[in-house]
C-alpha cells in the first residue's frame, strides 16, 4: 500500500487530509479498498460490505468512488472492457491482467518511466499502464 492505513482512525485522518468528509460509509468503503489486493468492482464491494451495513446501496458506493477518484485517492481501472475495478494505490504502478484466470496483479514501474509521459498543462489525476497475458500461476499450471 502507498499509505499505511491499518486502522479506521488512520483512514479517517487520511480522508480528512484529502478534504473528504469522513462519513461512516465512506470510511468503510475506503477501508475495504485499502485491505483488498484484488482491485474489487462495485459489485464485489457491495456484496462484502452489505453484510455489515444493510443500509448501504450501490448508488452510495458509486458516488463515494467518484468522490475518491476526483480527490485522486482512488483510480478506476478499465483494463477489462466489461467492468471497472477500483485501486487505492496512488503510487505509479502497472497492472497485469491474466487472460486465463482474470486476476489483476500490481507490477512496479520505474518512476522515471512514468515521468516520460508529458501532460503539458493538463492536471493528471490518474496514470494507467496495462499489460495482458498469462500470469505466473497459470503458466505453472500448464507446465505440470
Ligand atoms: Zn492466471
Ligand atoms: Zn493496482
Amino acid at each position: 500500500m502507498g499509505t499505511q492505513l491499518n486502522s479506521i482512525e488512520s483512514v479517517k485522518e487520511y480522508l480528512i487530509d484529502k478534504g473528504i468528509n469522513p462519513s461512516f460509509q465512506r470510511l468503510k468503503i475506503y477501508e475495504y479498498l485499502a485491505k483488498t489486493i484484488t482491485h474489487p468492482t462495485v459489485e464485489m464491494i457491495f456484496t462484502e460490505l452489505a453484510k455489515e451495513i444493510p443500509t448501504l446501496s450501490k448508488t452510495t458506493i458509486y458516488n463515494t468512488l467518484n468522490l475518491f477518484q476526483n480527490s485522486g485517492i482512488v483510480s478506476g481501472l478499465t483494463i477489462d472492457a466489461n467492468e471497472i475495478r477500483y485501486d487505492p494505490e496512488t503510487r505509479v504502478h502497472a497492472h497485469f491482467k491474466c487472460f486465463k484466470c482474470g486476476s489483476i496483479f500490481d507490477i512496479p514501474v520505474e518512476p522515471s518511466y512514468a515521468d516520460m509521459v508529458i501532460a503539458e498543462e493538463h492536471e493528471v489525476k490518474e496514470r494507467h499502464f496495462y499489460l495482458k497475458g498469462t500470469c505466473k500461476n497459470c503458466l505453472k499450471a500448464i507446465e505440470t
